[in-house]
């Protein structure tokens, strides 16, 4: 609490910078607020399709590709959809655009 009323000392004159850049300022931050920026979903344990690897979902209710396209700057696909509950336009993006293909689950008790 002492720590917050320092600060609240600090900011004691707000009117210092130009009104009009001031106004313009805090009219562009309210924007921001406004625009809700969709956040990743945890996707859990129930989606188990191999899509999922590479897919993400966000809270606009699209999945998002994150296969990095590009290594070195480790730049997200970035390619979305709807998510209906439909993985079929996933995998087919990861296969058109990837080369990525759903890997033949053979009952791998091999590994174990
Ligand atoms: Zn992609």
């Amino acid at each position: 609490m002492k720590v917050s009323f320092k600060i609240s000392n600090l900011k004691k004159h707000p009117n210092y910078a130009s009104p009009s850049q001031q106004s313009k300022k805090n009219r562009n931050n309210d924007n921001d607020l406004l625009f809700e920026v969709p956040q990743w979903v945890d996707i859990g344990n129930n989606k188990t399709s191999f899509v999922w690897k590479h897919f993400g979902l966000k809270t606009d209710g699209r999945a998002y590709c994150r296969y990095i396209v590009n290594q070195d700057e480790e730049t997200e696909c970035g390619w979305n959809c709807i998510y209906n509950s439909q993985t079929s336009s996933m995998i087919h993006h990861l296969g058109s655009a990837h080369k990525i293909y759903e890997e033949k689950l053979v009952k791998t008790n091999k590994n174990r």
